[in-house]
């Protein structure tokens, strides 16, 4: 895995993420840590929780310290103070059921207050770290242009990773190996076809096409820019076809693709440079995928 990135580091690489990305990637870390912080906790009293147990049934069963929700005052910033008067960027609101009291703690407090044991502590802290080290994965790949391993897009995906797929935020090695883990049978399957059909195309029985990479950083220097207008002018009849058949796209390499597409005309509304080959090479494939073309 990854090494750490600091503070500053992570900061960039988030504002290379679009508004919906970022803020999935945000959702994702915070529920994480709060399922960490429950898996931790019933693992030390020793209740192994049912997997029909809604949050709630359980955290009347564990008579605990629950985390509540995270605060992020955002880079650089200070805004929300820990019981103990130290000024944070991260505030964990912990709330206790049976006592009803709730604290808003910096992780360093987290065990003065609660009387949680160190150890225990301990153990939900690193846990977060390595929550934090999975999110340097997921931007570090954005970074670097990572591509969707193209047999998932055939897999039934629980709807979040589908979600962030199709946004086009890439996937973590952890979640890649809880999917090659969970689908192992189907994954082998699939392979084995593709090897079979690319034989098979080799020798020459099938017409071919192949996949442009998607969602690579763009380099401003290689770009040929097009306006709103002019891309309107040339491409609006073909547009408007890809958007009719919408209800028809169900491979999810797809989904990401006219997810895509839809962000750089917005991209190109607002009056930013969109490189026209990838518009283009998003549009064909589109286009043959939907048998438009
Ligand atoms: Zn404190």
């Amino acid at each position: 895995m990854a090494s750490p990135l600091t503070e500053k580091e992570v900061n960039r690489l988030v504002q290379l993420l679009n508004d919906e990305q970022s803020e999935f990637l945000q959702r994702y870390l915070k529920q994480s840590k709060k399922s960490k912080w429950l898996e931790k906790l019933a693992h030390k009293k020793g209740v192994v929780l049912h997997p029909d147990t809604s949050i709630d049934e359980a955290w009347d069963q564990l008579d605990d310290w629950e985390l509540k929700e995270i605060l992020d005052g955002g880079y650089g910033n200070r805004p929300y103070t820990c019981e103990c008067g130290m000024a944070l960027r991260f505030c964990y609101i912990v709330h206790h059921r049976k006592e009803n009291k709730t604290y808003r703690l910096g992780e360093t407090c987290l065990g003065n207050y609660t009387m949680m044991s160190a150890e225990l502590i301990k153990d939900i802290t690193n846990g977060f770290h390595k929550i934090d080290l999975e999110r340097d994965g997921i931007l570090l790949r954005y970074e670097q242009g990572w591509e969707l391993p193209s047999v998932y897009g055939r897999l039934p995906l629980a709807e979040e990773l589908k979600t962030q797929i199709v946004i086009g935020l890439p996937l973590s090695s952890i979640q890649e190996s809880r999917i090659e883990k969970r689908f192992k049978q189907q994954l082998i399957k699939i392979r084995e076809q593709n090897k079979w059909h690319r034989l098979a195309q080799m020798k020459g029985h099938h017409p071919t096409y192949t996949f442009q990479p998607v969602a690579s950083p763009v380099s401003h220097s290689t770009i040929q820019s097009i306006t709103y207008e002019e891309a309107m002018s040339k491409y609006q009849s073909n547009i408007n076809a890809i958007n009719e058949s919408l209800p028809k796209i169900t491979d999810l390499l797809m989904l990401r693709k006219y997810n895509h597409l839809q962000n750089m005309i917005k991209a190109l509304k607002q009056g930013e440079l969109v490189d026209e080959s990838k518009l283009l090479s998003h549009m064909f494939e589109l286009l043959y995928y939907l048998k438009l073309y």
